[in-house]
């Protein structure tokens, strides 16, 4: 947990560091000190040994081997001096046999030292040891490190005795070197030394280490650390939506930097925020004021806006909308998603309204839908309108009937399906006679509302999809598709003797019609077949009126 904090791991590679870099400084001081140390001891030793060797000479030059011997004796009883021997070059302990004194008496010609009583032969070193060789041989001094039986580190000298002029006299000339002494020291104090070297050495590592690690977590705490925790705490509170936050821009180095693009970045957002609320604003009020019903969703489908104008529209409350979810807006999911599939503006009828819904996904820059807008327009009154206005242009407005403009469309659709179908097309011409005069005698109001009776009744007798219009004034067509002549000559008498047995305000006119159907007639267009009918209309009236008349084949334009 601690290592997450970056001064700890900084800490952390820093103190590896300087540990390695202390240990390998305190392992080569220690070794150099060991060194120093031992080369110390040893030079003492040499010199030591060298004024030993010079002493003994002296005394060997006064004729005194036996002060010698005593000389040697009491060497062995200095501190640290553990063993010290005078021996001779074959490696046979000196001053101990009567060798040597026989040799000097039979060399000098006299007694002139008298034998030991007790002699004893020590052999020290054998005779072919390599250093004893070697000291005899350079007639230098040998060093040797090494343990003694219990283990403890011991420094001996091989140090060679000079065969020089003086001692020709007593030991010959033959040999350059008399003897060898051997003096050996415990290094034990010396081992000592070392090791107070090393424990100093390692409080010294052991605070230098501390201190560094010390020093550079208080650097790092002040330069670095606290720095980043600043910006750290500031980007927290930016995040927590704080933007007015700045960071105080006190170094120049990358901190400050830092710091400086920190708060020109706070307050581009900041910026930006604002103009994006602006725009939201603005947004907002146009979907909370418009019209139009607007359900918004997000990825996921679920509804994240819901305009006033939508909950009225619906006649649902808001909350309500939101859990159904939008493909239940209009309580119809294919519905829905029918104007999902098509993208164009689809009608429903909706709780005795009329609604146009447009549903569109919202994508995003990368092309994935991040939602749906439904857009809802109540169209009852452009409906009921654009029906009215329909009406108006296709019908009469005194009977209610269709218009001529109308019939002249529908007449030559159904004659073309004629034509084409060779099914029978039926048109009746009506004309009511002797309409000026009624006119004349009743007046033009009353003769309206006899137009207005003809023409229920014309409306009674056709079938639903039949096609009854006010042609002009007194005189009406009816387009009678898929009906043969005797059915359309029928259905004539019918009109005609509905329309004499119907009074109005205690009035009755006649009727005079003309009846005519194609593929019977010759026509090759269909104002020919209008034309056949009035010509049977004109019989009708020529033969006396109040009937009906067929138009023959001949009558045919
Ligand atoms: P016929 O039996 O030969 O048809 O005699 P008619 O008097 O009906 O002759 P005509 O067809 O020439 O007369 C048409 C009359 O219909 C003339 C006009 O006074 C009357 N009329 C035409 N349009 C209207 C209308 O919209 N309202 C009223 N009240 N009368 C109309
Ligand atoms: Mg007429
Ligand atoms: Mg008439």
């Amino acid at each position: 947990m601690m290592l997450a904090r970056i001064r700890y791991r900084i800490l952390l590679v820093v103190g590896i560091a300087t540990m390695l870099g202390l240990v390998a400084t305190i392992a080569f001081y220690s070794r150099y000190q060991e060194r120093t140390l031992l080369s110390q001891h040893e030079s003492t030793m040499r010199k030591l040994t060298e004024a030993i060797a010079e002493g003994l000479h002296s005394v060997m030059l006064a004729g005194s081997a036996d002060i010698a011997q005593a000389f040697a004796e009491r060497l062995k009883a200095v501190p640290d001096i553990t063993e010290f021997r005078i021996m001779r070059t074959d490696g046979i302990e000196a001053f101990q046999d009567n060798k040597t004194i026989i040799e000097v008496n039979s060399r000098r010609g006299e007694e002139l030292f008298p034998p030991r009583e007790t002699a004893n032969r020590v052999q020290v070193i054998s005779k072919d040891d390599v250093n004893l060789r070697r000291a005899i041989d350079t007639a230098k001094s040998v060093v040797i490190y090494q343990d003694d039986a219990a283990g403890n580190p011991q420094l001996s000298f091989l140090a060679p005795l000079a065969n020089q002029n003086q001692c020709h006299r007593c030991h010959g000339k033959a040999e350059a070197v008399r003897g060898v002494m051997r003096l050996t020291t415990s290094l034990a104090s010396v081992e000592r030394d070392i090791l107070h070297a090393r424990q100093q050495s390692f409080v010294l590592f052991a605070v230098a280490l501390i201190a560094t690690v010390l020093l550079t977590g208080y650097m790092l705490g002040r330069v670095v650390v606290r720095p980043i925790e600043k910006v750290t705490n500031a980007m927290a509170r930016v995040s927590d939506g704080d933007l007015d936050h700045k960071l105080a821009e006190r170094s120049n180095d990358e901190l400050g930097r830092m710091g400086a693009i920190f708060n020109q970045m706070t307050a581009q957002l900041q910026s930006t925020y604002r103009r994006l609320r602006r725009e939201q604003n603005k947004i907002t009020t146009v979907i909370e004021t418009a019209t139009e019903g607007i359900v918004v969703t997000d990825a996921n489908k679920a509804i994240v806006l819901v305009n006033p104008a939508a909950a009225t529209l619906l006649g649902k409350p808001i909350d309500e909308l939101v859990s159904q979810g939008y493909e239940l807006v209009v309580d119809d999911r294919d519905f829905i998603a029918h104007c999902l599939q098509t993208g164009n503006p689809q009608d429903i009828r909706y709780k005795q309204h009329d609604l146009q819904v447009i549903a569109t996904e919202i994508r995003g820059s990368d092309t994935a839908v991040i939602g749906t807008v439904i857009l809802i327009r109540d169209v009852t009154e452009e409906k009921r309108l654009e029906e009215g206005l329909r009406r108006t242009s296709t019908t009469d407005a005194l009977t209610g009937l269709y218009n001529r403009r109308f019939l002249d469309a529908t007449l030559n659709a159904e004659f073309v399906r004629s034509e084409r179908s060779q099914v029978s097309l039926s048109v009746l011409m009506m004309d009511i006679d002797h309409f000026k005069k009624f006119n004349d005698t009743h007046g033009h109001d009353q003769g309206d509302r006899v137009l207005q009776m003809v023409a229920r009744c014309l409306q009674e007798q056709v079938r639903s999809f039949d096609f009854p219009c006010r042609y002009g004034g007194e005189e009406y067509v009816a387009i009678l598709p898929s009906m043969p002549s005797d059915a359309a000559c029928r259905l004539a008498e019918a009109i005609r003797v509905k329309v004499a047995d119907t009074e109005v305000d205690g009035l009755h006119v006649q009727l005079s019609i003309g009846v005519a159907t194609f593929p019977g007639i010759k026509a090759a267009k269909p104002e020919d077949v209008i034309e056949a009918a009035d010509a049977a209309l004109y019989r009708a009236k020529e033969t006396g009126r109040n009937r009906v008349m067929v138009a023959a084949a001949s009558e045919a334009a």
